[in-house]
C-alpha cells in the first residue's frame, strides 16, 4: 500500500466506498490524514466502518474545515449532473481529486524521478498497460501495474527511484487528477465514448488531453483527427511528442507495415520491431497498442532487443482475442469482450478465414457494421436472443446455423472447421452481443467458451493468458 503522505493531519471527505474507494481511504489514514468517509450504498458503509475507517453522512459534516473531497471515479463529477457531494464541495471550497491525484503526489514527494508511464484512449488501453508492464517486467525492471485495471493504485508499492509504475487512467481518473505528470503519457485514439458522462466529444477530448499534456514524452496515435489535433497542439507548444500511426507512413514517429513496426526520424525509417508470429498481438489494433508500448519501453531506456524479446512472452489478456487452444490447423480464439459490433471488428479483420460464434443480448444497430467481413466468415454459429436478428442480416451472405449455446456452438463449429480445405483456420467467438440473457458478464461468457474448447478431444491448450 502507497501511505497518503501528502495528506497527514488533513481533513478529507471521501465518497464512494467501491473497491478502490476502501482502498483509499486505508492509504489516507496510513498517511495521517483524518477520513469521514460515505457511500450512498449502506452495505460499502458498514464494510468501511467494519475496516476501522471512520464513515458519516456527508450531508452532516463540517464543511468550513474538509479541505479536500476524495471521489471515486464512478461518481459523476460533471455530467448528466455532479453528484451532491461534489456540490457541496465546490460550495465549501474544497478540492476534488481521486486516487490517481494522490499518487502522482506521493511520487512526487517521495521518488520524482521513478519511471511513470500513464496510458489511455478510448480503446486498447488494457491491452497496451499490461504490454507495457509484461515487457519492463521482462528485462528486469521493479514494476508495478494498476490503476483502471487489476489493482487499484494506492494498494501498488510505495515510489522508490528505480521502482516503474504502469497505470491505466480512464477518462473519470485524468478527471480527478488535475495534477498527473507522467514521464511517459500514452494517448491511443479517440472515438465517441462514455458522453453520458463527458456531455461532449470535445469534452472528453479535452480530458484525455490532460494526460499527454502533462508527460515529459507524449505518446500519441495520429490516426483520428482529435488526437492528430491534440499532437501538433502540443508539438507547437514546445512539448516532446511521439506520433504513431497503423494507417500510414510518418516523417517522424512509429509507424507499421503490416507485422513490422518502423521507426522514422527526419523522413529516414528504419525497422524497429517484429510483430510476425506473435499470436498475442495479432491485428493492426494490436499494432497500435504495440507501437505505443514500444515509444513507451523506449522512453524507459529499454533497448530494442528486450522490447522484442517481451513481446514475444506477452501472454495477452483474458478475453481479448485470447488463444485458448489449437486441434491441427485450427485456432480457437476467445474474444468474449467484443460486447458490440465495433469491439468485434478488430478481431474479425485479424483472420482470413472464420467460424464465428456470435449472439448473446442484441445491441441497437445489431450486426449491420460487420457485413464487410462476411466473406471472410466461413460459416456463422447463432447463440442467444440475438440469433434471429443476426440470422435475418446475414441472410444470404453466408452460412450460418442457430446453435443455441456456446457449448453447442463450439462442439458444431469444431467439427465444420477440421473439414475445412483451406489451411489455418480460426474457431471465434466474437460476440458483438451483451452477455447477460445467458450469462452474468462476459467474463463468464468467455469461460464458458475456454472450457467447451478444452473438453474438445485432441484439443492443445495454448498459454495461460491474465487479466
Ligand atoms: P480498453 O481497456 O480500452 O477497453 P482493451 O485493451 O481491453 O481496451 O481491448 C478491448 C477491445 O478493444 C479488444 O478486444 C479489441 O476488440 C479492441 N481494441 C484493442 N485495442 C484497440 C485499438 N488500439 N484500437 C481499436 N480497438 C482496439
Amino acid at each position: 500500500m502507497i501511505p497518503a503522505t501528502t495528506f497527514n493531519g488533513k481533513k478529507v471527505a471521501l465518497f464512494g466506498l467501491g473497491g478502490s474507494g476502501l482502498a483509499t481511504a486505508h492509504a489516507l489514514v496510513a498517511g495521517g490524514a483524518q477520513v469521514l468517509a460515505w457511500d450512498d450504498n449502506p452495505d460499502s458503509v458498514a464494510k468501511a466502518k467494519a475496516d476501522g475507517i471512520a464513515t458519516g453522512d456527508l450531508r452532516d459534516a463540517d464543511w468550513s474545515t474538509v479541505g479536500t473531497l476524495l471521489l471515486s471515479p464512478g461518481v459523476p463529477l460533471t455530467h448528466p449532473r455532479p453528484h451532491w457531494s461534489a456540490q457541496l464541495a465546490r460550495a465549501a471550497g474544497a478540492e476534488i481529486i481521486g486516487d490517481v491525484e494522490l499518487f502522482v503526489r506521493e511520487r512526487r514527494a517521495h521518488a520524482p524521478r521513478a519511471p511513470f508511464v500513464a496510458i489511455t484512449g478510448t480503446n486498447g488501453k488494457s491491452t497496451t498497460t499490461a504490454l507495457i508492464a509484461h515487457v519492463l517486467a521482462a528485462a528486469g525492471r521493479d514494476t508495478q501495474m494498476g490503476g483502471n485495471i487489476g489493482r487499484a493504485v494506492m494498494t501498488l508499492d510505495p515510489p522508490s527511484p528505480d521502482r516503474h509504475y504502469v497505470v491505466e487512467c480512464s477518462s473519470y481518473q485524468i478527471d480527478l487528477a488535475p495534477s498527473l505528470d507522467p514521464s511517459a503519457g500514452v494517448l491511443l485514439n479517440l472515438t465517441p465514448d462514455h458522453l453520458d458522462r463527458h456531455g461532449t466529444m470535445e469534452n472528453y477530448a479535452a480530458i484525455k488531453e490532460r494526460l499527454v499534456a502533462g508527460s515529459e514524452t507524449a505518446i500519441i496515435g495520429v490516426d483520428d483527427d482529435h488526437c492528430r489535433a491534440i499532437a501538433d497542439r502540443l508539438e507547437r507548444a514546445g512539448r516532446k511528442v511521439e506520433r504513431i500511426s497503423v494507417t500510414g507512413r510518418l516523417e517522424q514517429g512509429f509507424f507499421a507495415e503490416g507485422a513490422q513496426l518502423m521507426r522514422a526520424e527526419r523522413g529516414r525509417a528504419e525497422p524497429l520491431l517484429s510483430l510476425e508470429g506473435i499470436g498475442s498481438l495479432r491485428g493492426r489494433h494490436n499494432a497500435q497498442n504495440a507501437l505505443a508500448a514500444a515509444a513507451a519501453c523506449l522512453a524507459c531506456g529499454l533497448s530494442q532487443a528486450e522490447i522484442q524479446a517481451g513481446f514475444a512472452s506477452f501472454p495477452g489478456l483474458a478475453h481479448r482475442m485470447e488463444q485458448v487452444g489449437r486441434r491441427g490447423r485450427v485456432l480457437f480464439v476467445n474474444d468474449s469482450k467484443a460486447t458490440n459490433a465495433d469491439a468485434a471488428a478488430p478481431a474479425l479483420s485479424s483472420f482470413p478465414r472464420i467460424y464465428w460464434i456470435a449472439g448473446g443480448l442484441p445491441k441497437a444497430g445489431g450486426i449491420e457494421s460487420l457485413k464487410p467481413f462476411f466473406p471472410r466468415i466461413a460459416k456463422a454459429y447463432l447463440v442467444g436472443e440475438a440469433a434471429p436478428v443476426f440470422a435475418a442480416t446475414i441472410g444470404e451472405a453466408t452460412a450460418y446455423e442457430i446453435s443455441g449455446t456456446i457449448a453447442a456452438a463450439v462442439e458444431h463449429a469444431a467439427r465444420d472447421a477440421a473439414d475445412d480445405p483451406a489451411g489455418e483456420v480460426v474457431v471465434l467467438l466474437s460476440p458483438a452481443c451483451a452477455s447477460f440473457d445467458q450469462f452474468r458478464n462476459f467474463e463468464v461468457r468467455g469461460e464458458a467458451f475456454r472450457e467447451a474448447v478444452r473438453a474438445l478431444p485432441g484439443i492443445e491448450r495454448i498459454g495461460e493468458t491474465r487479466g
